[in-house]
């Protein structure tokens, strides 16, 4: 007496970690630029196409078009106040 109704194959619900398969999501890292006269240290936004990781303490060129370093130690948005507004508005 077999149904062969339903035909779940249900894979769980780890669906979303795929390795091996590489997206070309846009990702951003936090950066950190430096106080620049009477520029304050604020945290900005860089575009990467690959792991962050890989940019660790490297100075990228920042969503708004500023040099900072960046840092794997904060997350895109950074949870603190003094992030730079442009790059908020475009990232
Ligand atoms: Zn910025």
């Amino acid at each position: 007496m077999g149904w062969s109704g339903g035909g779940v194959l249900c894979r769980g619900a780890g669906a979303a970690d795929n390795p091996g398969v590489t997206s070309p999501t846009l990702t951003f890292a936090a950066a950190r630029s430096r106080a620049h006269g009477p520029t304050a240290a604020l945290w900005h936004a860089v575009e990467v196409h690959r792991a962050p990781a890989d940019l660790d303490g490297a100075c990228e060129l920042t969503v708004c078009g500023t040099l900072a370093r960046v840092t794997t130690e904060e997350h895109w948005p950074v949870p603190a106040i003094d992030v730079c507004p442009a790059c908020t508005t475009h990232a």
